[in-house]
């Protein structure tokens, strides 16, 4: 089978751990820039609150500068500070489980990871969270959050049939949606941003809570292609008949 990662949130824990840290300096640069914020260790909570119920981190930063007198002149600098900061600024933690189950599964799989950001910075996270690229045979980094031409050049690169890939994502519009619309199998990680409502669920094949369960969905659907192979594998075993 072909198995296609997301990183943030999926394979690397970032809206736990990396992007808390990132809003906190944003909050200093601001103020730093003359944001006039009564208590500091207030603001911060108030940040991290929207921050908890945002599709994104610009979201929960617009939110919060719109609370502050609509100070949203500062929303570049924080942007710059979330977006653009180099993972050698901040720790990067790898989600439980993640390295052990990309290895065994790159034995028996095709491994492949598509993300959304910035070539440098997802490279380096990845070796900073100690996540081997050479365990995927391909890693689109892209700049857009458009993810279906990169699944359809991996549909179109590998010999697989739709129903023998598997896409694995905490967001179901941007991670899951587009594989769907080409026939993919799609598991939703409800992790990170991903925990709360990112899509329609019509687009969700299968829902995990811990990444070690798509170890028991892939067998699942490993098995399944077993038991009821696709029409041309029942044609040549001579199980479909064609009259
Ligand atoms: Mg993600």
């Amino acid at each position: 089978m072909l198995i296609i990662f997301d990183l943030d949130d999926t394979l690397v824990d970032t809206s736990a751990v990396t992007t808390p840290y990132l809003l906190k300096k944003a909050l200093e640069k601001m103020i730093e820039n003359g944001l006039q914020i009564p208590d500091f260790d207030n603001a911060l909570h108030l940040l991290y609150t929207l921050n908890q119920s945002a599709l994104s981190a610009k979201e929960a930063l617009q939110n919060f500068l719109e609370a502050q007198n609509k100070t949203l002149h500062f929303l570049p600098l924080a942007e710059k500070i979330v977006y653009e900061s180099t993972p050698s600024a901040y720790q990067t933690q790898v989600v439980e489980g993640a390295l052990e189950l990309l290895k065994e599964f790159s034995y028996k799989h095709q491994l492949a990871l598509v993300t959304f950001g910035k070539e440098e910075i997802q490279r380096e996270k990845m070796a900073k969270a100690k996540i081997d690229p050479a365990l995927f045979s391909k890693i689109f980094i892209c700049p857009e959050k458009n993810k279906k031409p990169y699944y359809k050049t991996l549909f179109n690169s590998f010999d697989y049939l739709p129903s023998d890939i598997v896409v694995c994502g905490d967001r179901i519009n941007i991670d899951l949606t587009p594989a769907k619309e080409l026939g993919f199998n799609t598991v939703h990680f409800r992790y990170g941003r991903g925990t709360g409502f990112t899509g329609l669920k019509r687009d969700v094949d299968y829902t995990i809570s811990s990444l070690c369960e798509l170890r028991e969905v892939v067998e699942f659907l490993a098995l399944k292609k077993i038991l009821v192979p696709d029409p041309e594998t029942r044609y040549n075993a001579g199980i479909l008949d064609t009259n």
